[in-house]
This record gives C-alpha cells, structure tokens and sequence, in this order.
C-alpha cells in the first residue's frame, strides 16, 4: 500500500528548497554601508516572506541604527570619553552636581578628590585665612556649587562685600529656609556660632551671622575652599 507522506508546514521538498533571493536597495545618496540612509533589504524564500528592514541611518544625523540582535555590541553609540582636564578627572564635582552613587562614602575617598586646603576646609571644619581665598573677592556673575558634591549653593547677585576676608552671601540659593545648607551649633573655639553645611554632603562651608545686610540681615561667611564658581 502505498502511503502518502504528509509534510509539516516547517518541512520543505527538494523541488521548494530554491536558492534565497536577495534584493539589496542601497542608498542613492551615498551608497555605502556607513551613514547610508537607508538600505533595505528584500527576502523571498517562499511568497510569503515579509520585507524585512535591516538597516535604516538617521536621516538627520546620518547614524546608523542599533543593531536588532541584543547579543552585539551597539557600534552606533561612541564609548565615553573620559574627562580630558585633569582637575575634573580628580574631581568631578569641578563640572557640575555629581550622581548619588559616585559620591565618596569614606576620608579617604575625599582625600583623593580634593586638595589638602579643600579637603581640610570642607571635610575637617577648617577655615581659610581671611583674603586669601580664591573668591573673597569675586564679583563675576555665576552659581557657586559645592566643591565637593557640586550642588549649587549661593547665587552672585547674593554675594555683597562684607570686608571679613570671605565669600560672603545674605542667602543660600533657595532661601533662608531653604534645603541646599543645613545649620548647626558650633562652640568651638570658645564661641558660639552657627555653622554652615552642604546639607548633601555634610561638606562644611562656614557659618552664618546675623550682620548681614536686608532683607535678609544674614551673612553666610562661607570658605572659598568649600565652593566652585559656575561662571555665567
Ligand atoms: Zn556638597
């Protein structure tokens, strides 16, 4: 008896098993692989084989897209370039605010960011000599950002000339009450006084009197040490 084999739908014939046929449509503009902007590429294995796009560059930019299979690595994406000022690469904070999880947890890891006059104002409560800092004097437009986590602390137009020999502010950026500085009481050195700190990152920056002038009446001394000015 003769029996009739029945084919899976997956299963082919020798007669069916024609050779693929590829219709490559290359850009007309550029004709390469590179920046192309589009090339399409047209299967037909059987009749029903859809159109299957494999490569499309932005038309703006001329990238090439992202590769459809995840297991390759994503070529179109330049790898990131480490910074190219050495300042920035001991100190990010130098650039501007820095991630959460890049912030150092320990001394030591402070140590390595800062210069020994930053990490002893900022990470040890210590203070720089009056006029010798680097912005007791400043007047240049701009955002003063921590120096060691880099949020932004103190605006320009809220720097007044005091004559103390220090960075001086009648407010932080967000107000008196606002969140940026945390305040403590501080009776070191047989005073009393009210210390000034990243409230981010606990960087100490100096503290605040109340000589300042309207309409805050408040003079936030802070150390050039513990700041980097954003010029505008
Ligand atoms: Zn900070």
């Amino acid at each position: 008896m003769k029996t009739r084999h029945r084919r899976s739908p997956t299963e082919r014939s020798d007669s069916q098993a024609e050779p693929t046929t590829l219709l490559r449509l290359v850009c007309v503009v550029c004709g390469g692989i590179v920046g192309c902007f589009a090339i399409v590429l047209a299967t037909w294995s059987n009749q029903s084989a859809p159109l299957q796009i494999v490569h499309a560059a932005d038309p703006v930019s001329g990238a090439a897209a992202m590769p459809t299979d995840p297991t390759q690595p994503d070529l179109t994406q330049s790898p990131t370039q480490p910074p190219t000022d050495p300042a920035v690469a001991a100190n990010p904070a130098l650039a501007g605010r820095v991630a959460d999880e890049d912030l150092p947890k320990t001394n030591a890891e402070w140590r390595k960011r800062l210069s020994p006059e930053q990490f002893e104002v900022a990470r040890k409560k210590g203070t720089e000599r009056a006029f010798t800092g680097k912005y007791w004097d400043t007047t240049t437009p701009g955002i003063y950002r921590c120096i060691c986590c880099g949020e932004p602390l103190f605006k320009s137009n809220e720097k007044f000339e005091s004559g103390c020999g220090w960075p001086s502010f009648s407010s932080p950026i967000d107000g008196v009450k606002g969140t940026t500085v945390a305040e403590h009481e501080d009776v070191s050195h047989f005073m009393r006084r009210t210390e000034v700190t990243c409230r981010r990152c606990g960087a100490h920056l100096g503290h605040v009197f109340n000589d300042g002038p309207p309409p805050t009446g408040l003079r936030y001394c802070i150390n050039s040490a513990s700041i980097v000015l954003d010029k505008k």
